[in-house]
C-alpha cells in the first residue's frame, strides 16, 4: 500500500513537471507554447489598434480576452492607451480581478467590467470597455439605444443602463468605476444575455464570444448611437423590429470578417 501510494506520487510529480499548467507560465511562455494563446494574444493587440482608429476607444478603455488554455484566466493589457498596446504589455487576470504571474505593473482599474462579465456567462470570450461620446447620452437620459439598423442588429429591444448607485456600498455616491468585484457582478447582472450595456454617466461594456466579433459590436453601437441621436431630431424614429433585428444579427455577423480585414489593414499602413 506504501509502495503504491509512492508510485502514485512520484507518478504525480512527474506528471507536474512534464505538464506545467497554463496558469503557472508566464504570458510570454503561453505565446510561445499554446498557438490558441498567440492568435488570441495577437488579435488582442490588434484589436486595441482598431478599436481607437475606429473611435469606439480613446486614451482610454480596453478589450480583454479569455485564456484559450485556462478559461478561469483572461487577458487584458497593462495600464496603457489602447493604440499604444504591444504584446508585451499584456497581463493575465484571474476572475477576481487579480493579476497574476507576480506582474507588479499597473493594471487597469476597471478590469473588473472584464472578470464581472466573463465571470458570470461562460459562452462570452471577449469584452470591451469604452467612453465613446454617443453613447453617453443614451445613458443619462432613459432614451433606449435600440437598432437603427441592421448593423447594430444585436442591440436587439435595447440596450440596458448600469446605474452604479444601485450596487455601490456601503454608499452609493463613487469616482463611477466600476472598481471592484462587486460592481462587476453587478454590471454584468445588468447586461444579462445581452452584449451591449450602457453605463450611466461613464460609458459602455460589450461582449461576444470572440474578439472580432466584440470589436464589431463595439464599434457599430457606437455608430448606431450617433445615427439614432440625428434620427430623432428630424422626427419619429423606426427601429428594427424584434424579429427585424434577430434576423438580421444572423446575417450580418457571418459577414464580420470583412470589415475586421479592412480595420487591419488600416492600422496596419498606419505603421
Ligand atoms: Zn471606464
Amino acid at each position: 500500500m506504501l509502495l503504491k501510494s509512492k508510485t502514485l506520487i512520484t507518478s504525480l510529480f512527474i506528471l507536474l513537471i512534464w505538464f506545467p499548467s497554463a496558469a503557472a507560465l508566464s504570458v510570454k511562455d503561453q505565446y510561445q507554447q499554446y498557438s490558441e494563446v498567440k492568435t488570441a494574444l495577437d488579435e488582442l493587440v490588434l484589436a486595441n489598434h482598431i478599436l481607437y482608429d475606429q473611435g469606439a476607444l480613446d486614451g482610454y478603455g480596453h478589450i480583454s480576452v479569455r485564456n484559450p488554455s485556462n478559461p478561469q484566466t483572461f487577458f487584458i493589457a497593462r495600464s496603457v492607451a489602447p493604440s499604444v498596446v504591444k504584446l508585451d504589455d499584456i497581463l493575465e487576470v484571474d476572475m477576481g480581478g487579480k493579476v497574476l504571474n507576480d506582474d507588479k505593473r499597473t493594471a487597469y482599474g476597471e478590469r473588473f467590467i472584464h472578470s464581472g462579465i466573463l465571470n458570470a456567462n461562460p459562452t462570452i470570450n471577449s469584452v470591451i470597455h469604452g467612453h465613446a461620446a454617443s453613447t453617453l447620452p443614451f445613458g443619462v437620459t432613459g432614451t433606449t439605444l435600440k437598432p437603427i439598423y441592421h448593423m447594430s442588429a444585436f442591440l436587439g429591444e435595447g440596450a440596458p443602463i448600469f446605474e452604479i448607485r444601485d450596487f455601490a456600498k456601503p454608499s452609493p455616491d463613487t469616482d463611477m468605476f466600476v472598481s471592484n468585484p462587486d460592481l462587476g457582478a453587478g454590471l454584468a447582472k445588468v447586461m444579462g444575455n445581452g452584449n451591449f450595456v450602457l453605463m450611466r454617466g461613464h460609458g459602455y461594456a460589450a461582449s461576444a464570444e470572440n474578439i472580432r466579433k466584440a470589436v464589431f459590436r463595439a464599434i457599430y453601437a457606437v455608430q448606431n448611437a450617433s445615427i439614432q441621436a440625428e434620427a430623432m431630431k428630424m422626427g419619429k424614429t423606426q427601429y428594427l423590429t424584434l424579429k427585424e433585428a434577430e434576423i438580421s444579427k444572423a446575417t450580418i455577423e457571418k459577414t464580420i470578417n470583412r470589415p475586421w480585414e479592412l480595420w487591419s489593414e488600416r492600422v496596419r499602413n498606419q505603421k
